[in-house]
């Protein structure tokens, strides 16, 4: 599926509806360039999960957890990883196998242990379609 945004609230809105329709246990990976939108998507997703706290990327920490929602809410930004074992050091299995919500920005960094069963979602930026176009593309993986 493929959604073409043109301001930060519609990639926001888009998050939203997922964060809606999410289930317990399901896992999303971000990935695209640095300001292309995750953070504002994973803002909407929060939402959607009825998180009413301010979300933002978890610098000094790989994992920000949320509990206030309809389900937990994992929001990993891997950006500053050194090395993947780092994740085990978190407990990154134990999250994303777990009944909450888990969502990892830059997740492409840590391909080689992300779940096979997952939700992938790219955003891109096109310039010749203006600064604040972006295109979504959203791919459900099976495992
Ligand atoms: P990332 O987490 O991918 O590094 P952020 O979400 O932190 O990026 O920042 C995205 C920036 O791009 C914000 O400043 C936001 O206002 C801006 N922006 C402009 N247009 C859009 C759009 N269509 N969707 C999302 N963000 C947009
Ligand atoms: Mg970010």
């Amino acid at each position: 599926m493929i959604i073409e945004t043109k301001s930060p609230e519609e990639t926001f809105r888009v998050g939203m509806r997922l964060g809606q329709k999410a289930a317990a246990g399901q896992v999303f990976t971000l990935t695209g360039d640095l300001g292309v939108g995750k953070t504002v998507f994973t803002q909407g997703l929060a939402r959607g999960l009825g998180i009413v706290e301010p979300v933002s990327s978890p610098t000094f920490t790989i994992v920000q957890v949320y509990d206030e929602g309809r389900l937990p809410f994992y929001h990993f930004d891997v950006y500053r990883i050194g090395d993947v074992e780092e994740m085990d050091e978190v407990g990154f299995d134990d999250y994303i196998m777990g009944d909450g919500v888990s969502l990892i920005e830059w997740a492409d960094l840590i391909e080689e242990i992300l779940p096979e069963k997952r939700t992938e979602v790219l955003i891109e930026k096109d310039l010749e379609q203006g600064f604040d176009y972006r295109k979504i593309t959203i791919h459900e993986l099976d495992g």
